[in-house]
């Protein structure tokens, strides 16, 4: 039992437009502090802070794209998206759900706004994050998890101070309904004013933290909102206090200490296997998806 420290805060720096629907910070790979080998698991973080979406008849997004090597996880803060994929995945994800999409061995698929909240327009805020797989899993079946808010357990915290609601991973004994093909730690911290978090994890597993609502306080160092925060790999406690109504997203992932070859939706070991990923898609190997 030993105080971890804070490594990085990182500020939201200009946003980018993903397609047209994403308005995104992207914290990893984010600086020289938040590489894909320093975030290890973690290969890619892009934030979209709460940013509101005028009313179209047009639903804003992502066109058909590939993945192969990893899995992408989307949070839906706010807003409601859509994803489709070559291997038959789909589904819609409102507030507080999640969406985990196991690209393994290659899919395509689209990301796209809800029709009706586009229509509607509204607060959009999510978060999408990359988790690599082992090289030993890199080319397994595609796989589609809906993980709607109401599977996810709320251990609530003591005083009224509020809740850790769990994606992945594990908090005070209760497990998140994610599967996962590595030890990830996934969830967020719902505080209210004077609420206090503890949290616990190996010292060589990759920790961080999105500050998605509210100010937090960590480890004593108060932190604004929409902030990221890299952990020091130099003690396994640490605690978020708020005093105010905050929202904070903690990641924990064991390192997979293999290389790492990526190119744009592709992750993978060895640039030949970029190459064959690249050959693999023309030859239409990751299946079929209408526009
Ligand atoms: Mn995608």
């Amino acid at each position: 039992m030993s105080a971890r420290s804070i490594e990085a805060v990182l500020r939201p720096g200009e946003p980018h437009f993903v397609g047209d629907g994403f308005r995104v910070h992207t914290f990893i790979p984010g600086s020289a502090k938040t590489g894909m080998k320093r975030m290890d698991p973690f290969i890619m973080l892009d934030y979209n802070e709460r940013f509101y979406f005028p009313p179209t008849e047009t639903p804003r997004g992502v066109g058909v794209h590939p993945h192969r090597g990893f899995e992408t996880v989307t949070i839906a803060y706010k807003g409601r998206v859509a994803h489709h994929d070559s291997a038959g995945g789909g589904g819609v994800i409102g507030e507080g759900d999640v969406q985990w999409m196991t690209a393994a061995s290659g899919v395509l698929h689209k990301e796209y706004h809800e029709e009706t909240f586009s229509r509607e327009g509204g607060e959009f805020q999510m978060v999408q994050l990359w988790v690599n797989l082992p090289a030993k899993d890199k080319m397994s079946s595609p796989k589609y998890q809906e993980i709607t808010n109401s599977r996810m357990p709320k251990v609530q915290l003591p005083n009224h101070g509020g809740l850790v609601e769990v994606i992945a991973g594990e908090y005070h004994g209760e497990r998140g309904p994610a599967s996962t093909f590595l030890p990830v730690h996934m969830m967020n911290a719902k505080l209210n004013p004077g609420g206090e978090a503890h949290f616990n994890f190996p010292a060589h597993y990759s920790t961080a933290m999105v500050t998605v609502q509210g100010s937090a306080t960590i480890q004593g160092h108060t932190v604004p909102q929409d902030h990221f925060i890299l952990m020091a790999n130099d003690g396994t406690e640490f605690t978020i206090t708020a005093s105010e109504d905050a929202v904070v997203l903690v990641l924990s992932g064991e390192p997979l200490n293999e290389p790492i070859a990526a190119y744009g939706p592709f992750v993978m070991n060895t640039q030949a296997e970029i190459i064959q990923a690249m050959r693999d898609v023309e030859a239409g190997k990751f299946g079929v998806l209408e526009d």
